[in-house]
């Protein structure tokens, strides 16, 4: 088996990922490219043992299903094993363990550490002190750049269905634009394309922070804000919709954002005339009553890409750990071997 390790750094210019804005476009596609090359494995067509040996050390601080399984999903499915720990109870720091520590002593054990934290710029400090990649896997309100990257790549996939590419689109995004950390990731991470227009609606309170608009603008891209979702959608190419991050916000600023009801759905949709559109959403979806995100009544319509979504998450988490420990594509290929079992695939 060849062993071909690239030299690091692997994200511009660090070996941690902390933010998409350690990318360029050529990065990007030699991610995307990784993302294609293992999608018969995440598909389980094929088993790949890359990773036989490595150890990644799962740390998740605050609440999540899709990105803490899809992690260790990618990871697992390239042959590593995985350790975890979730939420502070269960952790040293509830001993008052500082991060630098907790760090230090968890990259001993592992060989990539992802890391969610409720504080902005704590997984910075993770990184400062781990001996091994650390890749951000949300920060308060921060980034949260594998999932700014696996919406990069399921929006290029759906408008190429269509056709079309992404420098030139139109996009919508609306929801809680001030703490969605996806949306700042996203809005910067998709300014590497050319030419696009960003149509916002958030309710007030919710608003874009200025620097997010401003980094979009420098780079070439309009920034509209809209009044409604309705407006929003006016020549959108995809709806991108966010869930209230009411973890947080104050119960009293939650009840002066004066949310109810749905942000988004089919009656919307159709008196836009935009039932054809791209519908993304980072998920989870709030499915409670008057949660004002996006209704479930619009789950059988054409665009709706939320679960391609999750599905591409898993590619794109598996090509973030390929690059974060130097694997070529040809050591993945010389480590990947038919499915030697047999399964019922969901698959199309
Ligand atoms: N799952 C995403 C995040 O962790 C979006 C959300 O929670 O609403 O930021």
């Amino acid at each position: 088996m060849p062993n071909q390790v690239q030299s690091l750094p692997a994200f511009g210019a660090g070996r941690h990922l902390l933010s998409v804005q350690q990318f360029d476009r050529d990065l990007l596609q030699k991610l995307f490219d990784l993302a294609d090359l293992v999608r018969p494995i995440a598909e389980r067509r094929s088993v790949c043992t890359v990773l036989d040996g490595a150890v990644l050390g799962s740390l998740f601080f605050e609440p999540s299903t899709r990105t803490r399984l899809s992690f260790e999903s990618a990871f697992l499915r390239l042959g590593g094993e995985v350790t975890t720990t979730t939420g502070f109870t269960f952790s040293s720091m509830a001993k008052g363990e500082s991060i630098a520590d907790t760090s230090r002593v968890v990259s001993g054990y592992s060989d990539v550490l992802v890391v969610r934290h409720p504080d902005e710029g704590s997984v910075a400090e993770f990184a400062a002190a781990s001996i091994v990649p650390v890749i951000n896997a949300g920060d308060g309100a921060g980034e949260h750049p594998s999932q700014a990257l696996l919406d990069f790549y399921t929006l290029s996939s759906e408008l190429a269905k269509r056709g079309r590419q992404v420098d030139g689109a139109t996009v919508a995004i609306v929801g809680d634009l001030k703490y969605g950390r996806t949306v700042h990731s996203l809005m910067k991470l998709l300014s590497l394309a050319e030419n696009l227009t960003f149509r916002l609606f958030s309710p007030a309170s919710l608003e874009l922070p200025a620097k997010v608009a401003e980094f979009a603008r420098s780079h070439g891209h309009k920034v509209i804000g809209c009044a409604s979702v309705f407006d929003a959608l006016t020549g959108s190419d995809c709806v991108y919709a966010t869930r209230v991050q009411r973890e947080r916000m104050t119960e009293e600023a939650l009840n002066s954002a004066n949310i109810s009801g749905n942000l988004l759905n089919r009656a919307i949709l159709e008196r836009a005339g935009a039932t054809e559109t791209i519908i993304m959403h980072p998920l989870p979806r709030d499915s409670r009553m008057d949660s004002f995100d996006l209704a479930a009544d619009v789950d059988d319509l054409p665009g709706l890409s939320i679960f391609r979504q999750t599905d591409n998450g898993v590619l794109i988490r598996m090509a973030i750990f390929l690059i974060a420990l130097g694997c070529s594509p040809d050591t993945v290929r010389a480590t990947t071997e038919q499915r030697p079992w047999d399964a019922t695939l969901r698959w199309p």
